[in-house]
């Protein structure tokens, strides 16, 4: 049916998605903007093609474009990643219209679950639950106010074609709203090109958990349990987890069982994700994503299933070889979002040349990055350089397992997010288990240096100075925890050369 897939994205889920077609025996090819050109998904793809200027508006979204790319190369299958055309079901229409595939789901579900109102009555009708709010767009700030003191304050008003926490603003007054109506309207204006917004009742601590999904064309769905992904900053996931930590083996079956009644009122296949907020034993439907996720290796490692190879299994017609009773789940498994941001000047966004890259290795750790020595980091994409995943039998050593990788994982020449990982995995909420949307607002701490990071940055002063003066390096220095500095790594130090 098809032996070439067009890889239409880039940075790590592209290397990911060439990675499996290879694995799969399918020949891939790449395309990369003006400022991708020697990117490792460029690098690793059997073949690479030029699609234009740096904006994504010119190169990585220009859908008729990338059709034509793929036809005249000879692929006869695209797959979209995540982000840029990934939930556009209109760029899957015209794939299929030109005579390839589109790996993922019909437009008809993309379109179903893509409209955030569409989606919510959908699944009411289809017995699940929903977040108490209108299933309607508000016609203007005054209709908002109605639907909102019948809710009661705080409510999150939200972008109906909403998508990566854009177009969202927490009210929790009627003073408030008016000017909040219009903040999220022209934001949803601006992201989507529909300033539509509707209400939906503000839960203040729930947690974020998701369950993955996986169809076929036969109508055969399975869910392969869930992912905590309540650690956020500004509706955004950093760190994402498998399974949930403490959370009644019920209320996860329950969420496994409404997940696939979801995907079966939209007649789903491939992969998908069915996101619900839990609070006080109850949980509700937030959304479907119709595509792979950033968080979907966690899974992979407590399942042992590649879903980007299934993906592209059930785009070439084969059916699932196993059911719901042959998914076991072994171990856990955590995810650190490694990004090109300060962590601590508010999660700026960094630009730079990464002159020296090393990754982590050894027993349970996987690194899918989309960045090697010598990339450049420019302002034009999502900062996500990479993600850091590991698997241990228990979630105490998973995170043991987080902290050695993150002390292993050198980037240097640009600011990343690694020691804001790294405080996480050392704070007691956290090793508790005990998480919320709103973690990071209680733990306002993990956006600063620790105290012993600060000690070491005046160390790290001290010793290059005394290096640059001539005089030899120092015997022994103490890194925060009392060992000598050989002994302790953050990627964010720049003697680590
Ligand atoms: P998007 O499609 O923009 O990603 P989602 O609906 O998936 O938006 O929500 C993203 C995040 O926003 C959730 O993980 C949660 O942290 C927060 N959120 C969304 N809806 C609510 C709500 N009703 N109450 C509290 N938090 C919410």
């Amino acid at each position: 049916m098809f032996d070439t897939v067009l890889v239409a994205n880039r940075g790590e889920i592209a290397v990911r998605i060439v990675r499996a077609c290879r694995e799969l025996g399918l020949a891939s090819v790449a395309v990369y903007s003006d400022v991708d050109r020697l990117s490792p998904h460029v690098l690793e793809a059997d073949r690479a093609v030029g699609i234009g200027p740096a904006p994504s508006s010119e190169s990585y979204l220009r859908g008729d474009h990338l059709i034509e790319v793929a036809r005249s190369a000879g692929a006869g299958a695209i797959h979209p990643g995540y982000g840029f055309l990934a939930e556009q079901a209109s760029f899957a229409a015209d794939v299929e219209k030109a005579g390839l595939v589109f790996i993922g789901p019909s437009p008809e579900s993309m379109r179903a679950m893509g409209d955030k109102i569409a989606a919510r009555l959908r699944m009411a009708e289809a017995g699940v639950p929903i977040i108490p709010g209108s299933l309607e767009r508000a016609a203007g700030p005054e209709e908002a106010a109605r639907t909102a003191h019948e809710l009661g304050f705080p409510i999150l008003l939200k972008a109906v074609a909403g998508g990566g926490g854009k177009g969202m603003r927490v009210v929790s007054d009627a003073d408030a709203l008016p000017p909040a109506f219009e903040a999220a309207s022209r934001e949803a204006e601006a992201s989507f090109g529909d300033g539509s917004v509707y209400v939906e009742k503000y839960l203040a601590r729930p947690r974020h958990i998701e369950i993955q999904l996986l169809g076929d064309q036969s109508g055969a769905v399975v869910q392969l349990g869930e992912r905590e992904c309540s650690i956020q900053r500004r509706h955004q996931k950093l760190i994402e987890e498998s399974p949930a930590p403490l959370l009644e083996r019920a209320d996860r079956d329950a969420m496994g069982v409404a997940a696939v009644q979801a995907a079966r009122a939209v007649d789903y296949r491939g992969a998908g994700t069915v996101e619900f907020l839990y609070e006080d034993g109850e949980f509700y439907f937030l959304e479907m994503n119709t595509r792979l996720q950033v968080e979907h290796p966690v899974t992979e490692l407590v399942t042992g299933l590649d879903l980007v190879q299934w993906q592209i299994r059930v785009a070439l017609g084969e059916s699932l070889d196993f059911c719901q009773e042959d998914v076991s789940f072994s171990g856990h498994a955590i995810e650190c979002r490694i990004t090109s941001e300060d962590p601590d000047r508010g999660f700026l966004p960094a630009t730079g040349r990464i002159d020296h890259l090393e990754v982590p290795s050894g027993p349970g750790v996987r690194w899918d990055g989309g960045i090697r020595t010598g990339s450049e980091i420019g302002p034009h994409y999502d900062p996500l350089l990479g993600k850091l995943i590991v698997h241990a039998g228990s979630r105490t050593a998973a995170i043991a397992r987080m902290k050695r990788a993150l002390g292993e994982l050198v980037i240097h020449g640009v600011e990343t997010s690694v020691s804001f990982h790294l405080r996480v995995m050392e704070e007691e909420d956290f090793g508790r288990g005990h998480l919320t949307i709103a973690y990071l607002d209680d733990h306002p701490e993990l956006l600063q240096p620790s105290a012993g990071e600060t000690r070491l940055l005046a160390v790290a002063a001290a010793m290059l100075e005394h290096e640059g003066s001539g005089r030899g390096s120092p015997t022994r220095i103490d890194g925060p925890d009392g060992r000598g500095l050989s002994t302790w790594r953050s990627s964010v130090w720049p003697w680590q050369t």
